[in-house]
């Protein structure tokens, strides 16, 4: 059973984890297509695409963020690196 919330078939373009929880961005309930993730395991940033897969997110569209969203996804992000190290 998942913890929070359903997410069909979603695998991270860069680790391969099945990702069945994420860690909400800029949303707040479930996720929309774009709507930006990271990946708990490795701590990529990906987005949903319009059958809410995981696509790996692009530096063009990285880079178009809001500087405070940045901010926020590479707290996250770094967070989980930290976590992997150890
Ligand atoms: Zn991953």
């Amino acid at each position: 059973m998942s913890k929070t919330t359903d997410t069909n078939d979603s695998i991270c373009p860069s680790c391969n984890y099945e990702v069945d929880t994420h860690e909400g961005v800029n949303h707040s309930d479930k996720p929309s297509p774009n709507d930006l993730t990271i990946c708990f395991k490795c701590g990529t940033w990906n987005k949903f695409g319009p059958e809410l897969q995981l696509l790996a997110l692009e530096d063009a569209e990285r880079d178009s963020l809001p500087a405070d969203l940045i901010a926020e996804m590479e707290m996250i992000s770094s967070k989980i690196k930290k976590r992997n190290e150890n």
